[in-house]
Order: C-alpha cells, then sequence, then structure tokens
C-alpha cells in the first residue's frame, strides 16, 4: 500500500516528507478526518497527504525574490488602472517619479469588463508607451495579463513582473493556460485573490505558477465580493490574507488598497490597516488627472496625494504586534460579517412584512392581530433564551423588529 502512495508523490514532495521526518503523519492525523489507506500503521487518506504536500512544497519553495530586495518596504507599485495615452502614462510616470517613494509602475493594457462595449484597453500600443516611461524614468513594469497571448506580447515588450487578475484567478482553466505559457520564463508573478473570498483557489492559482517553474511569486490582496453592503467596494475579509500569510510566511503579500477601497477616502485607512499587520506592499492606483480616468476614476488618486498618503502612514506600530493585531483582526472580520447577514436577514424580513401588509389591505384585515403578536413573542423569547441570550435584551429586540414592522404595515394602510 505505501508504495502505491509512494509512486504518486512526487519528487520535489519527497524532499518535504524527508524533511518532515516523524513529524508528518501524527500531523495529518491531528489535520484530518475520513482515512482511508494505511501508511506506515497510520490511516491517511491520500488526497489529504497530497493537499498536506502541495502546501509544504509550496511553502519551502516560495522565498522572498530578488525583486523585493533593494526597493522600499513595503514596496510601492502605482500607476493607472488602464493605460489610455502616451501623454497620461508618461505625466503620471514623471510625476511619480518625483516623489521617490515608488518602485514599480503599473497599467492595465487588456481590461476586463463587466459589461460589452465599455473601454477595453488600449491593447499593445500601451505596452509602447509603457517602454518608454520605463526609458524615461527607468521605473520596473508591471501589467495584468489574463491570456497566453498577453503574456507573449508583455514579454515582447520588456515588462518586467506579470500580475493575474481577480477574474482570471477564479478560472482553473485560465490560470493554466497561463502558467503553461510561462514555462521557463523567470518573471515574477503576482497573483491576486479570486473575486470570491475562496483560499484554496487563490493557493491553488499560486501553486500552478509554481508547478510550471515560476519561483518569484507573490500574492495581491484586492478584497473580495461581498453580498451585503459594506463601505468597501470590495470586503477586505483580512482573516483570508492572514491565513495565506500563517501558511506561506516567505510568500510575499502586496495590498491592493485601491480595489479593495473603490473610493479616495478609505485609501489611508486602509493603507494602514495594510501595513500594521506588515504587509509587504502596497499596489495603488494613481492617474496625473484621476476625475478623467476611463476606468475606476472614484478611486485613483494623483502622485501628489499618493505622496502625502505615503507620509502620513506609520510603517511600523510596535503596539500592533503580530500577537495582538491578528485575532483581533480575525474576529472583527467576523463579526462584520455576522452584522452583514443580520441586515440582510432584516431586510429580507422586512419585505415579507411588506407583502402581508398589502394582503391585509387587500383582504380588509386589522394591522395588528394580538394572538399572532402573543405567538411571536413567546415563541422567539424560548428560541432566544434556548440560545443562551438575556431576557431582557431578547424583550427589547423583539419589540423594536415589532414596531418597526408594525410602522411599514402602516405606511401601505394609508398609502391612497
Ligand atoms: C486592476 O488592478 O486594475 C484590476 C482590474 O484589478 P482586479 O483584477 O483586482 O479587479
Ligand atoms: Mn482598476
Amino acid at each position: 500500500m505505501f508504495n502505491a502512495i509512494n509512486q504518486q508523490i512526487r519528487r520535489d514532495q519527497r524532499s518535504v516528507i524527508k524533511r518532515a521526518g516523524n513529524k508528518i503523519l501524527p500531523c495529518l492525523l491531528l489535520c484530518c478526518g475520513g482515512f482511508e489507506r494505511l501508511v506506515s500503521g497510520h490511516s491517511i487518506s491520500l488526497l489529504i497527504l497530497q493537499q498536506y504536500l502541495n502546501m509544504h512544497t509550496l511553502s519551502e519553495k516560495v522565498k522572498k525574490t530578488s525583486f523585493f530586495e533593494g526597493h522600499n518596504n513595503p514596496l510601492i507599485i502605482s500607476g493607472p488602472c488602464s493605460a489610455e495615452s502616451e501623454t497620461q502614462l508618461m505625466q503620471t510616470a514623471l510625476q511619480l517619479q518625483a516623489l521617490q517613494k515608488v518602485d514599480i509602475f503599473r497599467a492595465g493594457i487588456w481590461k476586463p469588463r463587466t459589461r460589452p462595449n465599455e473601454f477595453e484597453g488600449v491593447g499593445t500600443i500601451g505596452l509602447q508607451w509603457m517602454q518608454k516611461v520605463k526609458q524615461e524614468t527607468g521605473f520596473k513594469l508591471v501589467v495584468e495579463v489574463a491570456k497566453p497571448e498577453h503574456v507573449e506580447e508583455a514579454l515582447h515588450y520588456g515588462i518586467d513582473a506579470l500580475w493575474i487578475g481577480a477574474r482570471t484567478v477564479v478560472n482553473p482553466f485560465s490560470v493554466q493556460e497561463l502558467a503553461a505559457s510561462l514555462k521557463g520564463v523567470d518573471i515574477p508573478i503576482f497573483v491576486k485573490n479570486p473575486l470570491t473570498p475562496d483560499l484554496k483557489l487563490w493557493i491553488g492559482a499560486i501553486e500552478r505558477f509554481q508547478l510550471a517553474g515560476i519561483n518569484q511569486l507573490a500574492a495581491i490582496h484586492r478584497g473580495f465580493h461581498y453580498f451585503a453592503n459594506s463601505p468597501y467596494r470590495n470586503a477586505p475579509m483580512w482573516e483570508i490574507p492572514i491565513e495565506l500569510k500563517r501558511l506561506f510566511p516567505d510568500l510575499p503579500l502586496i495590498t491592493d488598497i485601491s480595489h479593495i477601497s473603490g473610493k479616495r477616502s478609505l485609501l489611508q485607512e486602509i493603507a494602514q490597516k495594510a501595513l500594521d499587520l506588515e504587509t509587504d506592499g502596497l499596489m495603488i492606483e494613481s492617474h496625473f488627472d484621476p476625475d478623467s480616468a476611463k476606468t475606476d476614476a472614484a478611486q485613483q488618486i494623483t502622485p501628489f496625494e499618493l505622496g502625502k498618503m505615503l507620509d502620513s502612514l506609520e510603517i511600523h506600530n510596535p503596539a500592533k504586534s503580530e500577537n495582538f493585531a491578528l485575532p483581533l483582526e480575525k474576529l472583527r472580520t467576523e463579526i462584520d460579517k455576522l452584522d452583514g447577514e443580520l441586515l440582510l436577514i432584516l431586510a429580507k424580513r422586512m419585505e415579507i412584512i411588506d407583502e402581508i401588509g398589502a394582503y391585509k389591505k387587500a383582504n380588509k384585515h386589522t394591522i395588528l392581530q394580538h394572538k399572532r403578536s402573543q405567538h411571536i413573542i413567546e415563541d422567539r423569547l424560548a428560541i432566544g433564551s434556548n440560545l443562551g441570550l438575556d431576557q431582557n435584551f431578547l424583550n427589547q429586540l423583539i419589540e423594536i423588529v415589532h414596531d418597526a414592522s408594525m410602522k411599514r404595515q402602516n405606511i401601505i394602510f394609508n398609502k391612497p
């Protein structure tokens, strides 16, 4: 049995087993349930073993790359959401260069848009403008690639690093195609998180590049699509990048504060939070005239504003050491999520209350029906008490919700 399993373990994974020695099996036994096979007297699932090995192989291979050495700490990536014209790129780049705080110049050449007929990027000509920016400013360049043809063109025009966008990372077929197109190429790849809060999918994408031989890898946290209303364009859900960092401490993590924030007023707060959590880099969209930007105008800032913001950030805050910030942040994020769900449920409840109101009106029922109200109060009190909630709190909560519901029905009744 052991031989059968052994054959399915890659050479690079074997070295992980060797190094892990006796630690690996007890560790697997601790983490996993549903064991199916026997290995050296322990039952474990082959699938789980493969997952464990993949994680640890990645973890051992991904090292802080030279790309992060000799740069600002944190690494600062900035430039417009999209390349729009040579003037826009050059003006923005020159103003960024004057700050002397930016390491890498970014611009989107091919833009993945939600609807057809929106501005989809300037394409290849933008790469020629990027080349000129490099010649003028000396900036290293990074662009987004979503297809093997993009990779080919970007490499042809001497782009120094590539990022994989959130819409691409959700699709393992696309990621695999990109990884295959990069086989044998030594270029840093920055993998954004997928749109959905799915850590495994994010790790999977990183692994695909690692397995294709890319060693200069970094992750970009750009927030997640979230169903409830939130002040952010993409909910940061900090616990996810924190968990990624816990699993892969050597994988550099960059925070894309622009796509998390969605608006200028939130950038500083998000940047500071990212720094408190010891991010390795910040990605910030900038434009010499943000209001005229063809994409993401609301979140782009001028290079001058970027300079001011970077100056205002506290790079190291010993009070927020890892031990303090990480667990607290995890718990707070959980609370944010639960509150969002709570409000969503309340909003749904109110919609149904409106429907009941309309029905009562049409059928000439009264709004308040005492028997029903009494039942609701007793039933919810019993459920809440069983869940360990305080009686007083429950009474107040039920009353508030009930009153608000009656008020909504009154409005419906009083409509002509
Ligand atoms: C971008 O960086 O401009 C972009 C499109 O990002 P994301 O893939 O995170 O939406
Ligand atoms: Mn953008």
